[in-house]
């Protein structure tokens, strides 16, 4: 009797049309282009089904654990860490209400992180990311700009959590959103223009949607939306947005608006105990209006916290401290090749006079340390030597060959 050849149990095509067959129960297989196939449609559904488990309460850290975790990767910003903890737990918790009769509903807390560049904003929203393990994207608020112009669409902000959520709308919906440079978007000048100002003003009014919580049609690939696009639609009333910017220049709002409360029957702070040196930490959301946020995203915004600028101790501490601080993380490398890597403290102290003298802040860290080694990296692998000592002679003879200026990169 001739042998039967064997069908794809779904297309019916023979085993000599196929790449091969993946077997089944009993006498069923698939061919390797329907499997494919399945798989995407399986990706395409999972939009509508909740792959995630639904959150319980005691999933959700209480914000002393919150901020203890923090504190393992981010040195200082005490205020933010706090500020932070209790906006994320209280979202959560928001999360989790029921329904009752009390009228009572928690609204949302959206926060916004005021502080010069590099000094762990980022850091703070990712590393929050982590120990709730939610979806988490970071966008850059200078690629925005309304409908119609070059740049991309508000709603594209979510096509990224889309993406990190891997398209499950249910667990995007209860993402982190980190918009970054919030701070570019604001109205130039304090006046509402009557002129177009495509990035500003327009984008703050576009971004109200999605902060306030609604539903809102993403476009699954991002970019712009384009008529025959299949939107997905995302409802925004459960997702946390975390906001960061710079504000360059805020401090000057900041001390005429004190100034002027001095003078005022109800000076809260007088001004000789004004910290000159650390204006941020006396922000208020009127800082903010003056700045050019309009006052409705800055309603949608309510808490609002600052960081420290970063000192030489931080910076210092930055080196060593953090679970997966830059030391450790050379060190971790020369480890994989049984060399102990040492640094000796004038060394690191060297790395942190470095970064403040060619003011290149926190980020700078890894740049230097990266010059310092990198020839060490290159022959050290191939050396059979089990120790590595970076001296500081070593390290100024490295630095001073070096172009600063290939160091002010990220
Ligand atoms: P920002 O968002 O404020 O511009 P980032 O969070 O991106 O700054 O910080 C840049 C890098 O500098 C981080 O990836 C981290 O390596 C380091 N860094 C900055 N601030 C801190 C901090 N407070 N603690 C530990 N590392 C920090």
């Amino acid at each position: 009797m001739a042998k039967v050849e064997k069908k794809c149990s779904f297309c019916g095509r023979p085993e000599s049309q196929v790449e091969f067959f993946i077997m089944g129960q009993g006498s069923t297989q698939i061919c390797n282009e329907c499997a494919v196939q399945a798989a995407e449609i399986v990706k395409e559904n999972s939009t509508s089904r909740t792959k995630m488990p639904s959150l319980k309460k005691d999933d959700v850290p209480k914000p002393v654990e919150i901020k203890k975790y923090l504190d393992q990767y981010i040195i200082g910003q005490d205020e933010a860490k706090k500020f932070l903890s209790v906006a994320v737990y209280n979202h959560y918790k928001r999360l989790m209400q029921e329904r009752t009769n009390d009228d009572v509903e928690i609204e949302k807390s959206n926060i916004i992180m005021v502080g010069y560049t590099g000094t762990g904003k980022t850091l703070l929203a990712r590393t929050i990311a982590k120990k709730l393990h939610v979806p988490f994207t970071i966008v850059d608020a200078t690629v925005l700009t309304e409908a119609g112009y070059v740049g991309e669409d508000i709603e594209s902000i979510l096509t990224r959590l889309l993406q990190v959520a891997d398209y499950d709308v249910k667990a995007a919906e209860r993402g982190i959103v980190f918009i970054d440079e919030i701070d570019k978007i604001a109205r130039k000048g304090d006046n509402p223009s009557i002129t177009r100002d495509v990035s500003g003003e327009g984008v703050q009014q576009g971004l109200l949607k999605l902060l306030e919580g609604s539903v809102v049609n993403v476009p699954p690939q991002g970019g712009r939306k384009h008529p025959d696009q299949k939107m997905i639609p995302v409802n925004t009333q459960n997702i946390l947005f975390i906001c960061g910017g710079a504000f360059d220049g805020i401090e000057k709002k900041i001390a005429s608006r004190l100034n002027t409360r001095v003078v005022g029957y109800n000076a809260a702070i007088k001004n000789e105990q004004v910290d000159k040196n650390n204006m941020l930490q006396y922000i208020a959301p009127q800082d903010l209006k003056s700045f050019g946020l309009i006052p409705e995203i800055i309603g949608r915004l309510p808490i609002l916290t600052y960081l420290e600028p970063l000192d030489r101790t931080a910076l210092r501490r930055i080196l060593t401290e953090p679970k997966n601080s830059i030391i450790k993380q050379y060190s971790k490398l020369f480890g994989m090749d049984k060399i102990e890597l040492v640094f000796t403290d004038e060394v690191l102290d060297y790395i942190v006079d470095k970064a403040i003298e060619f003011k290149l802040g926190a980020r700078g860290l890894r740049s230097i340390t990266e010059t310092i080694i990198m020839d060490k990296m290159y022959e050290m692998p191939s050396a059979h030597e089990d120790k590595l000592q970076i001296t500081l002679d070593y390290a100024k003879t490295k630095i001073e060959k070096t172009n600063i200026n290939r160091l002010k990169i990220s």
